[in-house]
């Protein structure tokens, strides 16, 4: 049995607790969302059951593909035991089709597919709206090491690669996502979660958007999306 003992960090989605062992911790899932750097809030019903039953799925799917993760094993319906990571500052973002912010920034229309899948980088901070940064800004703020960059763009890039495939099984185009690694005993982890909240899903047959733009864009039927996405991933009712 793990113990679940003082929390430690919560933040939007998710409770960080402490065990009685040092080296893990229990990360809880709440259905609370938020959008636009926390300025749009509300609740998507049993988003938490959803997001610890996906992400679990996937993480321990990608430990047995070779991708090293900070993921234990699912302990119930909105925990999951995972490794204490140290977060690095960063979030790594990895496209295919153009959505979001990019469309923005580059003035292409959503859902212009990008002729190689890419990796961006944007500084960890609610205080300046997360912005985009690049290897010399993370160098000058001493945010991870080049080694460190380079293995997070791979990873990126690998799971992108891998995760593209098992959903496209399943239905489902991955458009674009979120990552964030932690470093372990010496090593770097991918951590965090992968969910509907991080990542952009489009059914294949309909184009429908199975993720949180559904939320941030008051598409309606956002707990449906979310419990779609887990059937299909977790072959769950
Ligand atoms: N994303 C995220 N957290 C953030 C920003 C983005 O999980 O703070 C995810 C988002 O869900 C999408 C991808 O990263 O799958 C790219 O997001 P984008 O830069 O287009 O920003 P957005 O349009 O979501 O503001």
């Amino acid at each position: 049995m793990m113990e679940r003992r003082e929390k430690l960090y919560e933040g939007k989605a998710k409770i960080l607790y402490a065990t009685d062992d040092p080296d893990l911790v229990i990360q809880y899932f709440k259905d609370e969302a938020t959008a636009f750097n926390a300025l749009k809030k509300g609740v998507i019903e049993n988003k938490g059951i959803y997001n610890n039953a996906i992400s679990s799925t996937l993480f321990a799917w990608l430990e047995e593909q070779g991708v090293r993760t900070h993921f234990v094993r699912k302990l119930s319906d909105r925990e999951m035991l995972v490794r204490r990571l140290r977060i690095i500052p960063i979030e790594v973002v990895a496209r295919n089709i153009v959505a979001g912010s990019l469309a923005k920034r580059l003035g292409l229309a959503e859902g212009t597919p990008l002729p190689r899948p890419i990796v961006e980088l944007y500084y960890k901070r609610d205080d300046l709206g997360d912005p985009m940064i690049n290897e010399d800004h993370v160098a000058v703020l001493d945010l991870a090491t080049a080694a460190e960059v380079r293995s997070m763009r791979e990873q990126a890039l690998e799971v992108n690669r891998r995760l593209s495939k098992y959903l496209e099984e399943r239905g489902l185009r991955l458009i674009d996502f979120k990552l964030e690694f932690g470093r372990h005993k010496g090593g770097l982890l991918l951590g965090d979660e992968i969910t509907p909240d991080g990542c952009r899903f489009w059914d294949i047959a309909t184009a429908e958007k199975l993720d949180k733009d559904r939320f941030r864009r008051d598409l309606g039927g956002v707990e449906a999306a979310y419990q779609e996405v887990y059937r299909r991933i977790c072959g769950g009712g």
